[in-house]
């Protein structure tokens, strides 16, 4: 075990209670940091994440180059478990449906959870053409979330070299399913597991590269597939039939004239669009995926709404049209349409007064990082939801082109984000300088 007792109980670190209020729960956790800071063990921790640059970069590049589309990660995993066993995290395991976890010990039953994605939105078929220029790499998933899954693996390794004192245990979990429509399915698993469900105490999630965000927020989103189905036919000796492609346009252009609020931010997305079967064929199906985002319920509410209005309208119009085009035949127009949720991520929020965003905020005046309060999408969604304290925080360096074969992640800065996810995990330990 490379950690040592706490030298003082744990009740100087917790919040400040009711009499105390928020301000000085606040100073606590900018002494305790500074306190942290300060000492000669986490100084040398500082230096070094310095010297680990190659071996972060080889992990980095190592795993980007293997494919972990949604539902797809299981040879990432076994990579991933492979590197927890080897920088020497205990009890390595890999749960039901694919989450990689590894303990680094320490003292009390809760656990403080540094978590990181492991998918990608990639397509299993995807080119992972990885490669490095300078102080950039180049690739899909090299930043999201090559970013974060890396800082995981360096504070994990740094825990078994450098002897740091903190009282909490630390769970180390790569998780499946975050993006699209892995639906956060890794961490809705976790937060149903008994062993989990209430031992984890803060979760840290990290996603993607900087140092420059804190997602405290959960932004919520619904998403559906859309199917349109008709009789189908020839292009020419069935002309008249329904046809389900012009449904979905129909559909779409009436959806998407809808007006959304800038406050609260919503937003929607068509993203994939398919049906047919040749030129000179009438399509039987036709199908659309929909994505529509807000951090308000009702926002979300309104705009499904208007999305189900839109299509039974298109199904009406394309069925009279139908019906007018091909009267001479009688022919049945039988139109369906279903509309299958495909993804439901909940909102929610910090409760106040959280002590993680105390212990956030305080690490980025002590690094003095200027760092935004976001409201996202995140892993953070499903303990947020739950009432419980998370947050999302990036891997340090910088990243862009998320979500496209241009991605890439810059490491410079790489260390400050490193530095900031350390002395989070710490402070919420507990710990004495
Ligand atoms: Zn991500």
């Amino acid at each position: 075990m490379s950690s040592n007792p706490p030298r003082s109980d744990m009740s100087e670190l917790a919040p400040g209670s009711p009499q105390q209020g928020p301000q000085h729960a606040q100073q606590q956790a900018q002494l305790e940091v500074a306190r942290l800071a300060a000492s000669p063990e986490v100084r040398s921790a500082f230096n070094w994440f310095r010297m680990q640059e190659p071996q972060l970069v080889h992990w980095q590049m190592e795993m980007a180059r293997i494919p972990a589309p949604p539902f797809g990660e299981s040879a990432r995993g076994e990579w991933l478990a492979e590197r927890f066993r080897e920088v020497g995290l205990d009890d390595g395991r890999i749960d039901d449906v694919g989450n990689v976890f590894g303990i680094h010990p320490g003292f009390g039953k809760r656990y403080v959870s540094l978590s990181a994605h492991i998918d990608t939105v990639f397509p299993a078929n995807t080119p992972l053409n990885i490669r490095q220029q300078g102080s950039r790499i180049y690739g899909p998933g090299v930043s999201d979330n090559g970013a974060g899954v890396t800082a995981m693996l360096a504070i994990a390794a740094l825990l078994r070299t450098v002897r740091l004192r903190h009282a909490l245990p630390f769970v180390f979990i790569g998780n499946v399913g975050e993006e699209g429509e892995g639906d956060l399915r890794g961490m809705r698993h976790i937060f149903a597991t008994p062993r989990w469900k209430d031992s984890i105490a803060y979760s840290v999630v990290l996603d993607g590269a900087g140092a420059d965000t804190i997602v405290a927020e959960a932004l919520g989103s619904r998403r559906f597939e859309v199917i349109v189905r008709g009789p189908g036919g020839h292009s020419w000796s069935d002309f008249g039939a329904p046809n389900p492609i012009v449904i979905l346009a129909k559909a779409i252009d009436t959806f998407t004239a809808m007006p959304v609020p800038a406050t609260p931010k919503t937003t929607f997305n068509i993203g994939v669009i398919r049906g047919g079967t040749s030129v000179n064929s009438i399509p039987e199906s036709a199908s659309m995926k929909v994505d529509i985002r807000s951090t308000s319920m009702t926002e979300m509410e309104r705009l499904e709404q208007g999305m189900r209005l839109a299509l039974n309208r298109a199904v009406e119009d394309e069925t009279m049209s139908a019906e007018m085009r091909s009267a001479a035949q009688k022919r049945p127009a039988g139109v369906s349409c279903e509309v299958v949720p495909i993804g439901s991520r909940p909102a929610g929020e910090l409760p106040q007064g959280a002590r993680i965003l105390q212990v956030i905020r305080a690490v980025d005046t002590q690094l003095n990082n200027a760092a935004q309060v976001q409201r996202a999408s995140t892993d953070a969604n499903i303990p947020l939801s739950l009432g419980q304290e998370a947050i999302a925080i990036g891997g340090g360096g910088s990243g862009g082109g998320a979500h496209t074969l241009q991605e890439w992640f810059d490491s410079n800065g790489r260390e400050l984000g490193l530095r900031r996810i350390l002395l989070t995990l710490l402070a919420l330990s507990g710990v004495e300088g």
